[in-house]
């Protein structure tokens, strides 16, 4: 069997420094190679063409540049926006595969991409985690997504693309943090082609609280969302069993003060808001006490229903309800649009394991 050459947009820029090193390569090479992997995306070493026919030669020996193929492609037009949200299944180069949604607004061209393919933390009311877990992505399938979606608009209509990045697609991004990572230094070095700046780009955790303390004490500008859903431990381990019980609320709400003490910018507390579980008045009375403790805003989500998944969604004027009390209470909150919902690709609908996946 032949072995798999390594995808050099796994690499950091360190590790292609000690790659160059290794094929006896001054260290300038491996700024040159990161240039055409991530400012032009070249999608082959012929492409480089800064670099000799030798080098070009040896790095194709070695590595392979995996481009992720789009291999269906959906749309759902809402009656809020003048463009369809999109649902783009990619294929990975072990045949495995992943969604990423694209979700036009205003000025805004949003991707939200994927960090692992399923979800160890098997949420009961989200489609992915009910796949199960099967591996983590690489960050060159990270930064992969994006090329691919950048790709599709770019032929659509030359100049336009991805604004904004948020990590809410299928996987637990800081059960990945190395290569969200890297992912998010690539696309956002500076003076590349395509730069984002890293303030547009969101991590949406249900809590990791070491990753959170890692991501505080990083320097890094991205925004942090932190999926609650209950203010209530035991309502909480009601609703997200595995996270509630590993990342505990009190612990939690410590880790968010200390994250908005060290990097100064607020954390959004998504809040899912299902019927007869999580929509009282007390739920919202221990929401507005816990989110108090620290710099924050909350965003409120209507649950998306899923086939043969026991949750609702709560009717509006119960929103309007839980809402108004948390803004009385000196909250800013807003409601999040859900967008995608008939080709499941809204909040917690991603998952490919009903579309084949290997095993
Ligand atoms: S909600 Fe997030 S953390 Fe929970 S199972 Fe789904 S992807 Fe995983």
């Amino acid at each position: 069997m032949t072995e798999q050459k390594k995808n050099i947009t796994d690499l950091t820029l360190k590790e292609l420094q000690q790659a160059m090193a290794l094929l006896g390569e001054p260290s300038f090479r491996a700024t040159q190679i990161h240039q055409w992997l991530f400012s032009h995306q070249a999608a082959s070493f012929d492409a480089m063409t800064i670099l000799s026919l030798a080098l070009r030669k040896k790095l194709s020996e070695t590595f392979s540049i995996h481009q992720l193929e789009q291999v269906d492609h959906q749309e759902s037009f809402e009656e809020t926006c003048e463009s369809p949200t999109e649902k783009i299944l990619l294929k990975l180069s072990d045949q495995n595969l992943v969604e990423s949604v694209l979700i036009a607004s205003e000025n805004r061209m949003t991707a939200c991409v994927s960090s692992q393919i399923g979800c160890p933390l098997q949420c009961p009311f989200c489609a992915t985690g009910r796949m199960g877990f099967r591996r983590n992505l690489s960050a060159g399938e990270i930064t992969g997504q994006i090329y691919a979606l950048n790709q599709m608009l770019a032929l659509r209509e030359p100049g336009k693309t991805i604004t904004n990045i948020v990590f809410m697609g299928m996987g637990e991004p800081l059960l990945n943090t190395d290569n969200v990572i890297e992912a998010i230094e690539n696309l956002s070095t500076r003076n590349y082609n395509f730069c984002l700046s890293q303030k547009k780009i969101t991590i949406s955790t249900v809590g990791v609280i070491p990753e959170i303390q890692r991501l505080g004490q990083s320097g890094m500008k991205t925004k942090l969302a932190v999926s609650l859903h209950s203010a209530d431990q035991q309502k909480r381990e009601s609703i997200m069993p595995i996270a509630a019980r590993q990342y505990p609320l009190k612990e939690l709400g410590k880790s968010l003060c200390e994250y908005t003490s060290a990097t100064g910018m607020p954390v959004t507390i998504v809040y899912l808001l299902l019927k007869g579980i999580n929509d009282s008045l007390d739920d919202a009375k221990m929401l507005a006490k816990f989110a108090k403790t620290f710099l924050c805003k909350i965003n409120l989500i209507d649950y998306n229903s899923i086939i043969n998944i026991k949750f609702k969604p709560v009717y509006s004027t119960t929103r309007d309800m839980f809402q108004e009390y948390l803004m009385n209470s000196g909250l800013y909150v807003t409601v999040r649009k859900s967008y995608g919902a008939t080709i499941n690709a809204a909040c917690g609908q991603l998952a490919t394991a009903g579309i084949q996946n290997p095993q």
